[in-house]
């Protein structure tokens, strides 16, 4: 059924696509619909190469819906030589999602000097060169707190980047890529990949049990966190060690008194490690984030220490902080290539490895999925299927349009299977999910978890 111009996309289109799937030959299978496996499955359908991606959990229900939100050049990458042109890369990116995305917009930060800020100077010097990056000519400029921040704050440089909601953005992929013709399934789980190229793939229905078996010429594992665990299943093993960096808690505080107007960074009188806060709408804002290593990829508990830090750092800047509520906490795992005894440090740079025919995506942002996706299909369509990846997308093709009753418009036409999952790629994100709630809501324990750290 086509409604505005979308193609159904439902638990009934799913059922029937996983039974077409059966004994079908497919160019790529996809594994991971996070940011990077949605984007590049979008690019390689857009090029008419036959594309299957495959989740086991829902469609962003990784790293991809519990990052900080932002779109951005990472100016704090300045500080760490050598990282000029990712932070031009990043920036030219943000400018294009802010041009061509709705789900990205613009916000102005504000850097807050405090008594344990930074040197003014070297800051003014870093935000001097972020400008030139970004094509412009800026020379920045203290201002004074004439009352808009409190005592704690001496002045501030503003800036502008822009947030997003991340799990939006992957949605606007798997569905730009399910028009174009792939086939895209949430909740499969991959029970055997055999062959070395072609692989044959079998695979089950998470919900029903259904089994299905097909063929492709190459994988590509965007699996995230996971990804050792996939390439072990594909039996290629990952040719680089990583090192799993727990992207730390945020808190999501919702505060009576109202919030901030801009988003803002700061350092903490703790340990001097930068924080921010984004306003997220009405009283919500994001606080966050600490970085922690992390041995398993399925390692997403934060502790109560991880929570005083932050809100002890927050309310020595912003005294009203101890007023807010803390509805909600998440965090989120980023692989990083090598071993990195300071996580902090390491680049965010997306990494292509090719073994046989498996392409690992590895890494990167969200600012620039874009060039990660593009850089992972040409790696499939160069050296592996033979078909050529054409244009400069991957595009979001696909408009989400204003409708009376969004729920059903998510399940009719953005494949949300369980309550959660509508949660989870809405504003609220991870922040109002309650697992026992939407547990019995959804008749089992049959998705999601994981997302929320104690309660
Ligand atoms: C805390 C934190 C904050 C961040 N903040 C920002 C930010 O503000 N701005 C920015 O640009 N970047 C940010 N990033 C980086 C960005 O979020 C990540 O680079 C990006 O989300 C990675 O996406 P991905 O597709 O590689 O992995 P993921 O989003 O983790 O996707 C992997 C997918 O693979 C699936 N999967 C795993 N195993 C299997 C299997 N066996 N079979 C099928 N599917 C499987 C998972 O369910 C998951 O959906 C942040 C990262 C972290 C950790």
């Amino acid at each position: 059924m086509v409604s505005g111009g979308a193609r159904e996309f439902s638990s009934s289109t799913r059922k029937e696509a996983l039974r077409d799937a059966d004994g079908q030959v497919f160019d790529v299978a996809v594994v991971g619909a996070g940011i990077n496996g949605s984007a590049t499955a979008n690019l390689l359908a857009t090029s008419g190469i036959r594309t299957v991606l495959l989740d086991r959990r829902d469609f962003a229900y990784g790293t991809s819906s519990r990052s900080s939100k932002m779109i951005h050049g990472g100016l704090r990458y300045l500080q760490q030589g050598g990282r000029v042109m990712e932070v031009r890369r990043l920036l030219r990116e943000r400018d294009y999602w802010l041009s061509s995305s709705g789900d990205v917009v613009r916000m102005r930060f504000d850097l807050l000097l405090t008594e344990h800020g930074w040197n003014r100077h070297m800051l003014a010097f870093g935000l001097f060169l972020y400008s030139l990056l970004d094509g412009r000519f800026e020379v920045p400029r203290v201002k004074d707190n004439t009352g808009e921040y409190p005592e704690a704050v001496r002045g501030y440089f503003t800036y502008w980047d822009a947030v997003t909601h991340d799990a939006r953005l992957v949605i606007g992929h798997v569905c730009s890529a399910w028009q174009m013709g792939a086939t895209c399934l949430n909740y499969v789980d991959i029970l055997s990949i055999s062959g070395s190229g072609p692989y044959t793939v079998r695979i089950r229905d998470s919900l029903d049990g259904q089994v299905a078996e097909f063929t492709c010429t190459c994988l590509v594992n965007a699996s995230g966190p996971w990804a050792g665990d996939v390439a072990r299943m594909a039996g290629v093993g990952l040719p680089v060690s990583l090192t799993l960096s727990r992207g730390g808690m945020h808190l999501v505080l919702t505060c009576p008194g109202g919030t901030l107007r801009n988003a803002v960074a700061f350092r903490s009188a703790i340990d001097g490690r930068q924080l921010f806060m984004v306003p997220r709408g009405g009283n919500t804002v994001i606080l966050g984030t600490t970085e922690v290593k992390v041995e398993s990829p399925d390692d997403l508990e934060c502790s109560r220490e991880e929570e005083m830090y932050l809100m002890d750092s927050a309310s020595a800047v912003f005294p009203w902080v101890r007023q807010c509520g803390v509805v909600a906490r998440y965090t989120g795992i980023r692989p990083l290539i090598g071993s990195h005894s300071d996580p902090g440090r390491a680049s965010r740079d997306s990494s292509i490895v090719v073994t046989g025919n498996v392409v690992h995506v590895l890494g990167g942002k969200l600012t620039d999925h874009r060039v990660t996706a593009r850089r992972a299909a040409r790696a499939v369509s160069g050296g592996i299927t033979g078909k050529r990846v054409s244009g400069s997308g991957p595009d979001i093709v696909y408009r989400r349009p204003a409708v009376a009753d969004p729920v059903d418009w998510d399940r009719r036409y953005e494949c949300a299977i369980f309550p959660e999952d509508i949660y989870v790629r809405r504003e609220g994100g991870w922040f109002f999910y309650d697992p026992t709630v939407h547990r019995e809501l959804a008749g089992g324990d049959a998705a999601g978890g994981g997302g929320t750290c104690y309660s």
